[in-house]
């Protein structure tokens, strides 16, 4: 089966009448990223650089930061690569830089929240990523975002990357796209408002799905409550991507639902057409893509965005993958 899916790698992802859907993935390593392409990954929808500062003895400097993010750049071949500025917190630890003991780490400081208190340390990852915008396409995200100044003192540490740069004459990419991360209810609510700040936005599912049903991602015991499929969640997917279409700005997934077959009928009802999804993912998605038909899909999702129950919006999905199988 496997096999059977690889012949789809160089194929594009379009649905039986022809809808064209993006597929790129979600690398945390430059192995991961060769996975990717041997899959046939349309760019880097979510460039995961806690690893570069993980299993080592102190911060990593622009050149080693640099050096990495060219080296994927060039491996994406002119796709482009959407690089997630620092997420640690929450799960992520760093054994140079002991964050203190919190009760609730996942509400606590963590991602862009870090970024904003230790700003040279954010600095210097911006200079990295600026310096590295010149080989290829270059997006920028910031994870966990929820209010409209965070975006705006992030922007202006990344002005000051870019008047530094200026100044020592090295050159990046002026028009470079700006993002954030979708993963905070807070940001689902204020969508359209957010939406005036930004080139694209990327809905975090995995935290999204944490945060919206109060359900620790991590935890084993409440693990059946977590629930991607709730109508809830559904909702919120809904108006995040009405308020990007309303903004004219670009809208992705990167969470695991992305990676999902069962999901496809909803992006393609709330006209999401790009996805970013573990390698693993991809081939099945694709598949998936190719045995559907857009017309159809959207009804089974009109259906399912109106339901009331997350067991009853799976069942769907599956009964409509049975039905194209
Ligand atoms: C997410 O939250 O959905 C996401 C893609 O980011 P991470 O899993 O790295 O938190
Ligand atoms: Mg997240």
């Amino acid at each position: 089966k496997k096999e059977q899916l690889q012949v789809l790698a160089e194929v594009d992802a379009v649905t039986k009448d022809g809808t064209l859907m993006n597929l790129a993935a979600n690398i945390s390593s430059t192995k991961e990223l060769e996975m990717a392409l041997r899959h046939g990954a349309k760019g880097v929808g979510l460039f995961r650089t806690e690893f570069l500062y993980m299993d080592r003895a102190t911060f990593p400097t622009i050149e080693e930061q640099y050096e990495v993010y060219r080296h994927v750049v060039e491996r994406a071949g002119g796709q482009s690569v959407v690089i997630r500025t620092l997420d640690i917190g929450g799960d992520k630890q760093l054994d140079y830089f002991p964050l203190a003991e919190e009760d609730n780490p996942f509400l606590g400081y963590r991602a862009i929240r870090i970024s904003l208190d230790l700003k040279d340390l954010f600095k210097v990852q911006l200079t990295a990523i600026l310096r590295a915008s010149v080989h290829g396409k270059v997006k920028i995200m910031y994870p966990m975002i929820s209010s409209i100044d965070e975006i705006r003192e992030a922007n202006q540490v990344l002005h000051e990357a870019m008047g530094d740069l200026d100044r020592q004459g090295i050159n990046y990419d002026k028009d470079i796209q700006i993002g954030i991360m979708i993963e905070v209810p807070a940001a689902v609510v204020m969508a359209d408002l957010l939406a005036a700040e930004v080139d694209f936005f990327s809905i975090g599912t995995n935290d999204l799905v944490q945060y919206v049903l109060a359900v620790d991602r991590m935890n084993e015991q409440i693990a059946h409550l977590y629930h991607p499929f709730h109508p809830s969640i559904l909702r919120m997917l809904k108006m995040t991507a009405d308020a990007a279409h309303t903004a004219g700005i670009d809208i992705s997934v990167c969470g695991e639902l992305a990676g999902d077959e069962r999901a496809v009928p909803i992006w393609i009802e709330l006209g999401i057409h790009n996805l970013s999804m573990s390698p693993q993912s991809l081939l099945r998605v694709k598949h998936r893509l190719l045995n559907t038909n857009a017309e159809e899909a959207k009804e089974v999702a009109k259906s399912c965005i109106s339901m009331s129950r997350s067991q009853d919006i799976e069942a769907k999905l599956e009964e409509f993958i049975e039905e194209n199988t």
